[in-house]
């Protein structure tokens, strides 16, 4: 990574999904499992920039819940979650606004 030649300038922040997002963070992400948690480390589809999230297991903390979740078990919808900046970003918020679904295998 050379610190020359910038791109073409910074991306801003923007809440936003394509298709394309999940195939390419399926193929270039990495999912560490933690016990219940499963950390996913890889480049953001949109930004380029290194993130990590932390999944916690959603179907052990809804069994007591009657009401389940809209959409199928295993698919969870990351964010980016870098730690570049971002121009137009609201106060707090990581990332550059890009979320996508990513889908995991569950082992019963
Ligand atoms: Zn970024
Ligand atoms: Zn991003």
């Amino acid at each position: 990574m050379g610190g020359n030649g910038p791109v073409a300038g910074p991306l801003p922040y923007a809440e936003v999904t394509d298709e394309a997002y999940a195939e390419r963070a399926a193929a270039g992400f990495t999912a560490q499992e933690f016990g219940s948690a499963v950390l996913l480390s890889g480049l953001c589809p949109r930004c380029h920039h290194p993130t990590t999230s932390t999944l916690v297991d959603e179907l052990y903390r809804r069994a007591e819940q009657p009401a389940a979740p809209a959409g199928e078990p295993g698919h969870h919808t990351v964010l980016c979650e870098c730690e570049a900046e971002h121009p137009s970003r609201p106060e707090g918020l990581l990332g550059c606004g890009a979320y996508w679904t990513l889908r995991l295998e569950v082992e019963a």
